[in-house]
């Protein structure tokens, strides 16, 4: 048998079925035990009328004493060793009554007959000797039994269609308003596939209603609600990622065509040629920055950022990144500050990734600080952690911004295209380059007043193991605050 494909048919043919079996099972259990008790109950009705009328007919002088033992709904038959009737209660009128043969001689027995005139009747035969005669005495009331059961049969018959209808509509009625919430959610679902791929109908995330949130459908709808929300916003990045992307990737570009195609209208001197190359080389380098930004977000964002396990002193590191941006850094007359400790501050991780972190916020700080301000970059070795803070005295980034300081593409301040802009993609760089060695990226800013950018980098389990040989980071922090631009 196939079952039907709906899950509410099939819900409910499997109501319906459970019923059918439960009603048809307790009506054959209750039509046995009614047919026991009544037929019990009538077999011990017909041994008490039949004992008077077995003494009157054992005692009996003559048939007219037999006769007044005659009562209406009362019959008796006494039947001879050949089965012929020798005498009958009045009531049969002569009609006598048709008994199945043979009839038991041996004990009483019961039997139900039917009759065309009285119906079902049930009827006790006593097999009993008079002198040396052998006789049956027959005795039949209306059965109260088989109308009993006839009734409960017609009930039954009436009763199961009536309740498996009933189990029927019911199942239906509540498989139905069960099931509304999954055909809601289909149909959510549905259209939430569609809005994804139809850029017309964009909009808020949808959201199905939750009707209770503590039974099983309603916390179906909050995760799923939850997963629109979340598929909304990342459907939403990736568009806003999709157009910046080629937003920041189309001014290069076209500076590049105009400037090819400048080259190309006429010959030029050589002094044209290498300044328009020079143009062409700068705008190269920064289609390939933002390309490598890209590339690396994207390993991040897939968990394959492939970092190198280095044995590194920090400080070093620290150093060595402020030296590579102190050229950058003079231009501007901006001094950097190092206040880092003398002894080496080993470290476990990536020395070009930490080091392009580094590079990446001091030259922000030179950038969006005006010219003669300090920059203070700070080491600090705390209980379970290094730290770096990128100090500086810059334009500061507003506080509505701060949170989203660290998306890619986002721009507080326009920057001007010179110097190492990683075309918004900088900080998003960092935080992954931060994230990947299992550490933290920290701001705090006040506009006019300047922003600190603090690396929080868990410290390494065993840094001696780590730097075989290496002297073992020293507690006593005696530092060397250097300032680089003197
Ligand atoms: P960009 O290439 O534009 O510098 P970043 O991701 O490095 O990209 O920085 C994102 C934005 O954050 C910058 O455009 C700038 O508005 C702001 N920003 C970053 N560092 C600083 C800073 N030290 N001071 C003020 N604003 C900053």
């Amino acid at each position: 048998m196939t079952l039907p494909s709906s899950l509410r048919l099939r819900m409910i043919v499997l109501f319906c079925a459970v019923s059918c079996v439960l009603l048809a099972g307790a009506s054959i259990v209750f039509y046995f035990l009614l047919q026991t008790e009544v037929s019990g109950e009538s077999d011990q009705q017909l041994l008490e009328i039949a004992r008077p009328i077995l003494v009157a007919i054992t005692n009996s002088s003559g048939p007219e004493m037999i006769d007044s033992l005659n009562v209406p709904g009362e019959y008796f038959e006494l039947l001879d060793s050949q089965d012929r009737v020798v005498h009958e209660s009045l009531n049969l009128k002569a009609q006598l009554l048709r008994f199945p043969a043979p009839i038991d001689r041996t004990s009483p027995t019961f039997q139900r007959i039917y009759d065309s005139r009285f119906g079902w009747l049930v009827v006790t035969f006593l097999p009993f000797q008079h002198g040396n005669r052998h006789f049956v005495l027959a005795v039949a009331i209306p059965s109260r039994a088989a109308q009993i059961l006839t009734d409960f049969r017609q009930l039954i018959v009436l009763l199961v269609p009536v309740g498996l209808l009933f189990t029927g509509v019911t199942a239906a009625w509540y498989v139905g308003k069960s099931l509304r919430p999954i055909r809601d959610l289909t149909r959510h679902a549905a259209e939430a596939t569609s809005r994804i791929s139809d850029p017309q109908r964009r909009g808020a995330a949808i959201t199905l209603p939750v009707q209770n949130p503590a039974d099983e459908m309603g916390r179906l709808a909050l995760t799923f609600n939850q997963l629109f929300a979340r598929m909304h916003s990342i459907v939403e990045q990736m568009r806003q990622f999709v157009t910046d992307a080629s937003h920041e990737l189309r001014t290069p570009l076209s500076i590049l065509q105009g400037e090819t195609e400048l080259i190309l209208s006429s010959d030029r001197s050589a002094g044209e040629y290498r300044q328009s190359l020079t143009v062409l080389e700068s705008e190269l380098k920064k289609l390939s920055r933002i390309v490598e930004g890209l590339f690396t977000l994207s390993m991040a964002d897939a968990g394959e950022l492939r970092l190198a396990k280095d044995a590194l002193y920090l400080n070093e590191l620290v150093e060595t990144s402020c030296q590579l941006v102190l050229p950058r850094a003079t231009a501007k007359n901006i001094r950097i500050l190092t206040d880092v400790p003398a002894e080496p501050v080993p470290y476990f991780g990536d020395e070009s990734f930490l080091c392009q972190l580094f590079i990446d916020l001091l030259d922000n700080a030179i950038k969006y600080s005006p010219a003669s301000t300090s920059i203070h970059v700070r080491l600090i070795r705390a209980e379970d952690e290094v730290r770096v803070e990128f100090q500086d005295e810059g334009i500061g980034i507003p506080e509505h911004d701060q949170q989203r300081i660290f998306e890619r593409f986002f721009r507080v301040h326009a920057t001007s295209g010179e110097g190492q802009s990683g075309g918004g993609l900088g900080l998003a760089i960092a935080r992954a380059i931060v994230s990947a060695h299992n550490g933290t990226i920290g701001l705090s800013s006040s506009v006019g007043k300047g922003s600190t950018f603090t690396v929080s980098l868990p410290k390494p389990p065993d840094p001696a193991a780590v730097h075989d040989g290496a002297p073992a980071s020293s507690d006593s922090d005696s530092r060397a605050i250097k300032d680089l631009h003197a």
